[in-house]
């Protein structure tokens, strides 16, 4: 078995799983950083997006906009951060190509400057 995390989550049963393609699958995030916080994850192994086929980034952020309206409707998130983090230093922690979804509420003013963007630890 891969030992990549998000290769392997297709492939264990008690991990739940929000919605799947052909392409790729969504969770929610195990260390949420907002309530309704859920990765948008490409099937075939790819490090970070600029390595992955432009059909494939297209389809993901189709997907992920679906995500962001339901934040909407399931969470009654009044906006929503959709975005990738490429490369280490850029703060992706699995180096597996994810988009997050990451509803926002009202009241967190503090969180939202571009410093307070996916990833950065509370
Ligand atoms: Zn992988």
């Amino acid at each position: 078995m891969s030992e990549c995390v998000f290769c392997n989550i297709p492939k264990k049963t008690a991990e739940k799983m929000l919605y799947q393609d052909d392409v790729c699958y969504v969770v929610d995030d195990i260390n949420p950083i907002e309530r309704g916080h859920r990765l948008v994850i490409s099937k075939t192994h790819y490090e970070s997006m600029p390595n992955a086929p432009d059909e494939v980034v297209s389809h993901m952020f189709v997907v992920a906009k679906r995500f962001a309206i339901k934040a909407k409707e399931e969470f009654g998130a009044t906006g929503t951060n959709v975005g990738v983090n490429n490369g280490k230093d850029a703060n992706q922690i699995v180096m597996h190509m994810h988009i997050h979804v990451l509803p926002r509420y009202p009241g967190m003013a503090h969180r939202r400057s571009h410093t307070a963007f996916i990833g950065i630890p509370k």
